[in-house]
């Protein structure tokens, strides 16, 4: 099913259940009054409004889009990522929450993504799927200093080496030989490096192709990658993976040499597609508020595994206290620390605890229609 498919699926069922759709309406901010959720005001066609209401559910899809909360909590320069994601997802739901004394979850500092062709390649947000390199597992990775920079192959994807990609000045090139351009990239995706290389080429992607070692060093020097450093650093690495040695960063898996032509080099930078940190939320999708909770840090009692209450403040044992906004969810990217700086899911993340704040919700507002 391709993602039209699905959202038109949704929004079906959405609207047969009686729900009703706007779209170009925004959320700006949530109104509370004596700590209690009263209202949203929502922003359309520059004119704000408020709606009253006693349950929100924050689903605007994390703070890729922002490079002020981008700069503050995940890196500080920007210039080396690629947005590869929706373009609104700029943070409102987490800025409204934090405005209305809700807390941040840990893991700020982490995101979700995939290594993107970089400039001179063009392509808009329809394309992002054809010019991701997901090649980054099995390829040498190096940054535009001639270094390899990060073990290619930790965490469950390539979100580890493309967030290590990020805080790379300009990117860099992802290296593969000719054994490399018929491997694999990554479980699931169902394509080799070679598929994945031409697909990128169509949109004028960076590639550099080279018969021999030597030459694909003079060729990348001349895009700016000092030879002499390059030359050093992937004879150590291919020496060391020869050898049975760890070469340095060490590489935990596919630990393959660069040893047979024609050799292939991708221009890459990194691509955003969520940002993992977010509202701190409990095991109800219920967002926490920051007064009257515990620091996340706080030893938490092994008995804390789920606690059935309703009541605003959850107290287990003397230290540890959870405190809720009534009425506040959140859920998808919003949702903070559910992956952290590995990668646990996007859409999974969405459906689950999209269903699980719905419910709540819903739960929440027949108690009070009936209390
Ligand atoms: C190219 C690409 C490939 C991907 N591939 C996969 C994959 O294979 N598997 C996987 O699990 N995940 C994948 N993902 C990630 C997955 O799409 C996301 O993790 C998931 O969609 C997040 O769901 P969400 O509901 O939190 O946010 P989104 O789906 O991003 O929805 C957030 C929505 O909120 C809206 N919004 C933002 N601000 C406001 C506001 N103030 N008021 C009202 N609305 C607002 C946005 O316009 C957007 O429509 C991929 C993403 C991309 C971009």
């Amino acid at each position: 099913m391709q993602p039209q498919q699905a959202i038109d699926a949704l929004t079906q069922q959405f609207l047969a259940l009686g729900g009703t759709l706007e779209c170009n309406a925004s959320l700006y901010r949530l109104l509370i009054e004596d700590g209690l959720l009263t209202g949203v005001e929502i922003e359309r066609e520059s004119r704000l409004s408020a709606e009253p209401t006693n349950t929100v559910v924050l689903t605007t899809g994390g703070f890729q889009g922002n490079t002020e909360l981008l700069a503050r909590y995940v890196l500080p320069d920007t210039s080396s990522v690629i947005l590869r994601a929706n373009p609104y997802s700029t943070g409102d739901g987490f800025m409204a929450a934090m405005s209305a004394g809700a807390q941040a979850s840990q893991g700020l500092h982490a995101f979700y993504g995939h290594a993107i062709a970089a400039e001179p390649a063009r392509f808009d947000f329809s394309n992002l799927g054809e010019v991701s390199q997901f090649q980054g597992l099995i390829a040498v990775a190096v940054n535009m200093r001639g270094e390899r920079f990060a073990d290619e192959t930790a965490g469950t994807g390539e979100e580890c080496l493309n967030q290590a990609l990020a805080r790379q000045p300009g990117g860099g090139f992802f290296i593969v030989d000719a054994d490399g351009m018929e491997r694999e990239v990554l479980k699931g995706v169902g394509v080799v490096a070679g598929a994945v290389i031409e697909r990128a080429k169509t949109y004028g992607a960076l590639v550099i192709s080279s018969p021999t070692l030597e030459e694909l060093f003079d060729l990348l020097a001349e895009q700016g990658v000092p030879r002499q450093r390059l030359a050093t650093e992937i004879s150590g690495y291919n020496d060391a993976i020869k050898n049975g040695r760890e070469p340095f960063p060490p590489r935990g898996k596919n630990r393959y040499p660069l040893s047979r032509g024609p050799y292939t080099a991708v221009k890459v930078k990194a691509g955003i597609t969520f940002t993992m940190g977010g509202i701190r939320i409990d095991e109800r999708t219920r967002v926490l508020r920051r007064s009257g909770s515990t620091s996340p840090l706080a030893p938490v009692p092994v008995e804390r595994a789920y606690v059935e209450t309703d009541a605003a403040t959850i107290t287990i044992g003397d230290d540890y206290r959870q405190t809720v906004i009534p009425g506040l969810y959140a859920a998808g990217c919003d949702a903070g620390n559910i992956s952290h700086t590995n990668y646990m899911g996007g859409l999974a993340t969405a459906l689950t605890t999209g269903m699980t704040a719905g419910k709540e919700a819903a739960m929440f507002l027949l108690a009070r229609q009936y209390s």
